[in-house]
C-alpha cells in the first residue's frame, strides 16, 4: 500500500520575514515562567492525505525568550481534521511541543492507559495535559467527561451521573468504595460543565487520582483477569 500523505508545501521564513515579527508566550525553564518569546526562524511544512483529503502542517521555530535570551524549539502540529469546540465556533485545535521540555514534575497517564477504549483514552491523556498544563477548567470538565464516558461505555442506566456510578457498582465493575470516592470528589453533581467551578491546583490532583482509580479498576484489571484465573 502506498503512503497517502504527500507533502505539499514546505517554506523556510527566516528573521525580517513579517509572519515572525510577533512575539508569542511560551514557557521559559530559565525564567520558569510564560514569557514573551520572539520568533528567529520557522519551517512551514504541509502534507496532504490523498486517500481522506485532509491536511496537517506543522510549524517548527526557533524562539528565543525576550528576558532571557534563552534560545529553544518550538512545534505547533495541526491537523484539519481535529476540530474544537471554543464556546461559540469550531475551531482547529493546535497541539504546542516545547523542546528542551520543562524540567517541571508532569503528570504521566497510568500504564497501559493505550488499552483503555479510545472513546476514553482520548479524553483521558487530554485531561492529564490539562492538569500538568494548569488548565482547571478544562481539567475539571475532562475528570467529569471520563466518568461519563466509562458510565456511557458500560450502559450504566440512572438519571445523572451519581446514579449511573451506582450502577457501576451493581454491575461490580467498581467495588462500593471506589465509588464513595468518586461521590466525594463532588465532580458527580447535577451541574451543567460552564456552571462547574474549576478545581484548586490540591483537588484536581486529587480526583485525577480517584478517576485514575475508576479505569484502572473498570478496565485494566478487568482485562487482566482472565489471564490470573488461567494459571
Ligand atoms: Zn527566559
Amino acid at each position: 500500500m502506498s503512503n497517502p500523505w504527500v507533502q505539499s508545501i514546505t517554506k523556510i521564513l527566516s528573521g525580517g520575514d513579517s509572519a515572525l515579527s510577533d512575539p508569542v508566550r511560551a514557557w521559559c525553564e530559565e525564567c520558569q515562567n510564560q514569557t514573551q518569546h520572539q520568533i528567529l526562524s520557522t519551517v512551514h511544512q504541509e502534507w496532504l492525505n490523498e486517500d481522506h483529503p485532509h491536511t496537517v502542517w506543522n510549524e517548527l521555530q526557533v524562539v528565543q525568550c525576550r528576558g532571557c535570551e534563552n534560545t529553544g524549539f518550538r512545534k505547533l502540529a495541526t491537523d484539519d481534521d481535529d476540530v474544537a469546540w471554543d464556546g461559540e465556533k469550531v475551531v482547529l485545535r493546535t497541539s504546542v511541543d516545547l523542546y528542551p521540555q520543562s524540567t517541571l514534575d508532569k503528570r504521566k497517564p497510568i500504564a497501559n492507559y493505550y488499552s483503555l477504549p479510545p472513546s476514553v483514552s482520548r479524553i483521558y491523556t487530554q485531561t492529564v495535559s490539562a492538569v500538568n498544563e494548569n488548565l482547571d477548567v478544562v481539567a475539571g470538565i475532562g475528570l467529569r467527561a471520563i466518568v461519563e464516558s466509562v458510565c456511557n461505555e458500560k450502559n450504566a442506566s440512572g438519571g445523572n451521573l451519581e446514579k449511573k456510578i451506582d450502577d457501576l457498582v451493581s454491575k461490580k465493575l467498581l467495588p462500593q468504595q471506589n465509588a464513595e470516592l468518586l461521590h466525594r470528589t463532588r465532580l458527580l453533581g447535577n451541574k451543567s460543565a460552564h456552571e462547574t467551578r474549576p478545581l484548586t491546583a490540591d483537588a484536581m490532583m486529587a480526583a485525577l487520582e480517584v478517576v485514575e482509580h475508576l479505569l484502572v479498576t473498570v478496565y485494566l484489571i478487568q482485562q487482566n483477569e482472565p489471564k490470573l484465573s488461567s494459571t
